[in-house]
């Protein structure tokens, strides 16, 4: 089997989101890329169902290389990270924090030094139906000096070096949401200023982006 390794890290990633909040059912999709090729979820499967076969493989244009089942109906967004930045691995969810915020703000603003772990403030971008050139085109855009993106009324798309950076950016984004949520409750939070964000960026380095 091509790329095995990388089709069990699909699964095993796959497999989580839904215990871990990140996505409802089979709504969430993780990719992993070496070379020109990328592993990602199919579509429509249960994911503890989900065997390493039945992840596809498609080339850096979303065409399919090899796999029994349809890609993710998000490959173009996957894709279009791979194009555009370093990334080793692609996560996409429907978190709840997350997506709540995304009809509130137009960014998620600094409530915690980790939004710095994220490359700063991490942005908003407007709504654009799933599965899209246009989602991806915004996704990306979004993306410039962040390692995440909160896509509106829809979710949120990480990446990393690899896999596990990727999903553990995914469970972050999800944890300071849930923390500006929990905030606003009590009050106006006060938040860090830009330079505050940039001394804990460079603490952290600047790994996993371009
Ligand atoms: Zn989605």
């Amino acid at each position: 089997m091509r790329m095995r390794d990388e089709r069990e890290a699909v699964v095993a990633y796959s497999r989580r989101m839904a215990g871990d909040g990140l996505a409802v059912g089979t709504s969430g999709n993780v990719s992993v890329r070496t070379g020109d090729l990328v592993a990602i979820t199919p579509t429509g499967v249960a994911y503890e169902a989900l065997d390493p076969q039945d992840v596809c493989l498609v080339d850096l244009d979303g065409a399919p290389v090899d796999g029994h089942l349809r890609p993710s109906s998000e490959v173009p967004m996957h894709t279009a990270v791979y194009r555009a930045t370093d990334a080793g691995a692609v996560v996409h969810t429907h978190p709840l924090y997350a997506t709540a915020l995304s009809t509130l703000l137009d960014e998620l603003p600094g409530v915690h030094y980790l939004v710095a772990q994220l490359g700063g403030p991490v942005r908003v971008v407007p709504y654009a139906p799933y599965g899209t050139e246009e989602l991806a085109r915004l996704g990306v855009e979004g993306l410039a000096g962040r390692t995440a993106v909160i896509l509106a009324n829809h979710g949120a798309t990480t990446y990393g070096a690899h896999l596990e950076q990727a999903y553990t950016r995914s469970l972050t984004l999800e944890w300071l949401c849930r923390l500006w949520a929990e905030a606003r409750k009590l009050g106006e939070p006060r938040l860090l200023d830009a330079g505050q964000l940039e001394a804990a960026r460079i603490a952290f380095g600047s790994y996993g982006q371009r």
